[in-house]
């Protein structure tokens, strides 16, 4: 069985900076002798994620800049991709935005606008870049994406983006009957609360953080080595009969009853 990553290239989309869960999926497979290509939103991240990457153990020679509300952005991101590196083995989809004021208060307020962001970026995304992937992963593929349990169950504040988790979580698993044909395999990691520049953007998460640390099998919180240990998992051949899943890296906590 092949543990190592040496020879296989992946595209990690989502990286903002080093609290990013998408730069702990980066470390991870760095670590495993990966070949790492990176998107970012727009040029105002692109400092940031060169800096960043510049940390890692091997020299990324590849970025781009990829929105992902734009099908444009996209098509020119993977295009380049294509002809810059050709095969890919897979790729890491860390991306959420919803309307800050959508998240507090209550779900019942949500405007349509706000609604239909949330799915776009945090959701459609996820089969968009799937799609424009696919032809690069010419033998065999993994794609990761995060989600989280708001998407299962409802979790105080985290509305909108609740919706549109299980959205994305649905999206994943029609993908995976999809892209199964060609060997392409596509899980998603639900991570536990972790404080991130998206994560401030919920109401009150300090609190979920609380609760996690006093009621979670583990009492602790998970960190971002734990996402990036368990991506690491997903990519490798180690996890090769495993698609459509969801893994809680979450201590535990969604094992357990309302309190
Ligand atoms: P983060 O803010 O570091 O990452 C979110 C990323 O999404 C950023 O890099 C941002 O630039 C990118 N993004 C937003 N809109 C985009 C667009 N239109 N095009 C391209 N990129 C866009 O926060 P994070 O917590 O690392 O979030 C990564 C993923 O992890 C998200 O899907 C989030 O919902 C999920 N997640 C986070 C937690 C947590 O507690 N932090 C828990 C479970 C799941």
């Amino acid at each position: 069985m092949n543990f190592s990553l040496k020879g296989r290239t992946y595209v990690i989309m989502g990286v903002a900076n080093k609290r990013s869960l998408a730069w702990g999926i980066a470390k991870a497979l760095d670590e495993a002798g990966a070949n790492l290509i990176f998107t970012y939103l727009s040029p105002r991240f692109e400092k940031s994620v060169r800096d960043l990457a510049q940390t890692l153990n091997q020299e990324v020679e590849h970025f781009y800049e990829c929105d992902v509300s734009d099908d444009q952005s996209i098509e020119q991101a993977f295009g380049q991709i294509n002809k810059d590196v050709g095969v890919i083995h897979g790729l890491a989809h860390c991306i959420a935005f919803a309307d800050k004021d959508d998240l507090k208060g209550e779900f019942k307020q949500t405007s349509r606008e706000g609604f239909l962001t949330a799915h776009n970026i945090s959701a459609y995304s996820l089969v968009a870049v799937s799609r424009a992937a696919e032809p690069l992963m010419t033998e065999g593929g993994s794609i990761v994406t995060l989600t989280y349990l708001g998407g299962e169950r409802v979790v105080q504040n985290y509305n909108i983006m609740g919706v549109a988790k299980a959205s994305l979580d649905a999206s994943m698993k029609y993908l995976a009957n999809d892209l199964g044909k060609q060997n392409i395999r596509i899980n998603a990691i639900s991570a536990g609360p972790i404080r991130t520049l998206s994560a401030k953007g919920v109401g009150d998460f300090n609190k979920i953080l609380r609760d996690i640390e006093e009621k979670a099998p583990l009492r602790r919180t998970v960190t971002q080595e734990e996402v990036g240990s368990n991506a690491y998992y997903l990519f490798s051949d180690l996890s090769s009969g495993v698609t459509g899943e969801i893994i809680h890296v979450d201590s535990g906590y969604s094992i357990l009853g309302l309190a």
